[in-house]
């Protein structure tokens, strides 16, 4: 944490609630409905700094510890659980690129990424690759010095919203989960399509898409990590996803709670 931080630990919850009452509660619904992420709300919880609060100052962030930083998010997810999801999935791929990134690469993407600038999608799953994600076939062929990729890929939390793709293909088809590497990928890259967004029951301000991947050349320093070594990669970003589920659970919870005291007749009794 940088000590401006330090000296001002709630700051950012304090910010997150404001933000909720004054950007997220009024449209929250409608966006739900609508299955919509307004370019305006990007730019505004880019402006409040949540994208990058728990990552460096160095590159850009602000530097929050992970329990603040949760905590924030989960007033997020209070108001909005699609938009959390949103921001999850977007730490998910600042998580693996902090940890496994070139200098290079961070230099490039981390900037932009924890300013919000740009938003960043993490996709490992496909049609028969859920729970068993070594299970995978979307296949990565090195070709001279670029990789071409082939595959569909499915439930890509941010498609289309996102400028920065994250994504795991199988380089070592016979090898298993030690087959597996990791690629940054941008979007309008030749050969790579994002799909119309799925009808969701819940969720629905975060945009869910296919990706396909038609002989997708790429430079070979969209690596991310070492080459059959992104099944560590992938699992390490799952983590941080983990932990804003359980962020998320939690303000769902919170909220339910509330509105049904306030629906009891108690309204401000249990309400913070
Ligand atoms: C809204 C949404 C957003 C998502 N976003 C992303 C994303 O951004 N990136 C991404 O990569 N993926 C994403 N996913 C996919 C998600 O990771 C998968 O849905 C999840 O891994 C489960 O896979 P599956 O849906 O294929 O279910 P399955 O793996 O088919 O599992 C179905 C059921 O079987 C159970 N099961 C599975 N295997 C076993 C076993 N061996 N023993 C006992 N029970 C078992 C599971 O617990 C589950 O209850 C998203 C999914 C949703 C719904």
């Amino acid at each position: 944490m940088n000590d401006s931080a330090k000296g001002a630990e709630c700051d950012i919850i304090t910010s997150a609630k404001a933000f909720c009452k004054q950007h997220l509660q009024p449209i929250a619904r409608q966006l739900d409905k609508d299955g919509r992420f307004p370019e305006e709300l990007r730019q505004n919880m880019a402006a409040a700094g949540f994208f990058g609060m728990n990552y460096p100052a160095e590159y850009g962030g602000s530097g929050y510890d992970s329990v603040t930083a949760y905590q924030a998010a989960k007033e997020l997810a209070k108001a909005s659980a699609g938009v959390a999801l949103t921001l999850h999935v977007h730490w998910m791929a600042v998580d693996a690129l902090v940890k496994f990134g070139s200098e290079e690469q961070k230099r490039c993407y981390l900037p932009d990424l924890l300013q919000g600038k740009k938003l960043a999608a993490y996709t490992i799953s496909e049609a028969q690759a859920g729970s068993d994600a070594a299970a995978i076939t979307a296949e990565a062929v090195l070709c001279g010095d670029r990789w071409v990729l082939n595959g569909t890929k499915y439930f890509c939390t941010n498609g289309g919203l996102a400028d920065v793709y994250f994504v795991a293909f199988k380089t070592a088809p016979d090898a298993g989960a030690k087959g597996i590497s990791m690629f940054i990928i941008e979007k309008g890259t030749p050969g790579f399509q994002i799909g119309p967004a799925e009808e969701k029951m819940g969720c629905r301000s975060s945009l869910t898409t296919s990706l396909r991947f038609t002989g997708c050349s790429i430079d070979s320093a969209c690596l991310l990590g070492n080459v059959n070594e992104g099944f560590k990669v992938a699992m390490y970003g799952l983590t941080g996803g983990r932990l804003g589920m359980a962020a998320m659970g939690l303000g769902i919870a919170e909220a339910a709670l509330e509105l049904s005291v306030r629906g009891s007749g108690h309204a401000g009794r249990y309400v913070c």
